[in-house]
């Protein structure tokens, strides 16, 4: 493979976008808590049942957050040890332009191809 490595202010870059995307994703965390408690006030029943529809819409968004958090928790904390680029299956660099396109990635198109079968989440 003929990847380039990220270089010092990519890395700081795409960090720094990380950062960014993890503080709004916890904004938006709050925001749906308070959310939550002031639907508890609502007493009338048609209300309520379309409260249900929303706030599964709401868990939806928000369980994709969650997953989003932990991924992204999960490349400052390879960036922090210095690990971040490597592919997590067999050790090579994973190319500067692909992990600009896809932050999260933890494996090279090689190893993302031949798992593409089982996940493709965030690959
Ligand atoms: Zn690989």
């Amino acid at each position: 493979m003929n990847a380039t490595e990220l270089n010092t202010t990519e890395l700081e870059n795409l960090k720094e976008s990380l950062l960014q995307q993890k503080s709004s994703i916890l904004n938006k965390t709050h925001e749906f808590k308070e959310e939550q408690s002031s639907m508890s006030n609502v007493a009338d029943e048609a209300e309520a049942a379309s409260l249900d529809i929303s706030n599964n819409i709401s868990i939806h968004l928000h369980e994709r957050d969650r997953v989003a958090l932990f991924a992204i928790e999960r490349a400052l904390g390879k960036i922090a040890d210095g690990t971040y680029g490597q592919c997590e299956s067999c050790g090579e660099i994973i190319g500067a332009r692909r992990l600009q396109a896809r932050p999260f990635t933890a494996l090279c198109i090689e190893c993302m191809e031949e798992q593409e079968s089982t996940s493709n989440l965030f690959q």
